[in-house]
């Protein structure tokens, strides 16, 4: 496969472990932020090809598991609700709210659909004009500019039977409230390709500068994370404490420009929860308020909702690298995808579900 096969070589994956080994004179602890890097280092086994001293903590970098369980519970109301297309990404139907999931509201007899995309969602409204169509937006800067392109659409268009209930998150706020707390241990970051594509890396300069930690922008495939490594674990052996960019082929320091305009244009930037996290000042994107007609919180006043968080799970501190998911009590007995007890193990980028999938039979 051209432009892959390359990032995937096992030759130049052998030749960057080694590298890696000869570099590391002392224990460094590095987080990966995405759940996507998450998911191939433990498919390939990277972590277990690594120096014993060099820790991977794995980030809150997965769309789904970061959705507080409120929201959860606001597109369960939402989707309930008479004549309503509740329209939503296929991980989320899955994840657990205070009572029940969107799936089984749907055995119910509510009518949610699996969309690739809000402007899915959008047509699906356009299609069905005496219904009301509800799109549910989660996940980071590499999802909002579509949410935020329907959002214009349905305005251009004067489309009144179209909604979103949105919980989109930004990514460095998030970084950086893992580094303000007093226990954590991340010495460097591979940061998340993808989000960068949308973003540009000009938003982690100041993040490297003020807290002293390297940051490496990294892409998703085997060679990519340990380029990645490599880059990171270089830069803290010489003491330096940069922003570099593994993934060149994609991300440039100012991004997508249109894409990053076209979220200016519609959302503002909020303080908002994280699951696991907690209230993060500037982490957040809602609708600005030309955008109230399209916003489904405030077309069906789903505020006063009473959220019940599972005792059982412990996917806040997965989700800030604290507790590795097969050490939670829960893992693979009362807790597996098929019966997820937290999002952590439903969603594909999840690092639960990267452990059961990849390491349960080891
Ligand atoms: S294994 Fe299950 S119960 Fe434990 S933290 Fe992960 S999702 Fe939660």
């Amino acid at each position: 496969m051209k432009f892959v096969d390359e990032y995937r070589d096992p030759k130049t994956a052998r030749k960057l472990v080694d590298a890696i080994a000869k570099l590391s004179s002392k224990p460094w602890n590095i987080m990966e932020v995405c759940g996507g890097q998450t998911h191939s280092i433990i498919k390939h086994g990277i972590d277990q090809l690594l120096p014993e001293q060099i820790r991977l903590i794995h980030g809150p970098g997965c769309p789904v598991c970061v959705t507080p369980l409120k929201y959860i519970d606001k597109a369960l109301a939402i989707a309930a609700q008479h004549n309503v297309i509740f329209c939503s990404f296929g991980d989320m139907l899955r994840v657990p709210g205070s009572r029940q999931d969107l799936l089984g509201l749907k055995a119910q007899g509510a009518d949610i659909r699996i969309v690739y995309s809000p402007l899915d969602a959008l047509k699906l409204a356009r299609r069905h004009p005496g219904r009301e169509v509800v799109f549910f937006g989660v996940g980071f800067e590499t999802t909002a500019p579509t949410t935020a392109l329907a959002a214009y659409q349905a305005r251009q268009l004067k489309l009144t039977n179209f909604s979103q209930l949105i919980c989109h998150v930004r990514v460095p706020p998030a970084m950086e409230a893992l580094l303000s707390s007093a226990d954590h241990a991340v010495q460097g970051f591979l940061g998340a390709g993808h989000v960068c594509s949308i973003m540009g890396y000009h938003e982690y300069l100041p993040l490297a500068e003020q807290y002293k930690i390297p940051i490496v922008i990294t892409g998703f495939e085997p060679v990519d994370i340990l380029q990645g490594l490599y880059l990171c674990i270089k830069q803290l052996e010489e003491n330096r404490h940069v922003v570099e960019n593994q993934y060149q082929r994609i991300v440039t320091q100012a991004g997508n420009q249109p894409a990053q305009q076209l979220l200016r244009q519609v959302f503002d930037v909020v303080e908002q929860d994280w699951r696991g996290l907690g209230s993060i000042a500037a982490s957040g994107l809602a609708l600005k308020e030309e955008y109230s007609p399209w916003n489904a919180e405030q077309r069906y006043a789903v505020d006063a909702i009473d959220t019940v968080e599972p005792d059982a799970c412990r996917s806040g501190e997965v989700l800030q690298g604290l507790l590795k998911p097969v050490n939670c009590p829960e893992f693979g007995t009362s807790c597996t995808p098929e019966h997820p007890l937290g999002a952590t193990m439903v969603s594909s980028e999840g690092a639960c579900a990267a452990y059961y999938r990849y390491r349960n039979h080891d």
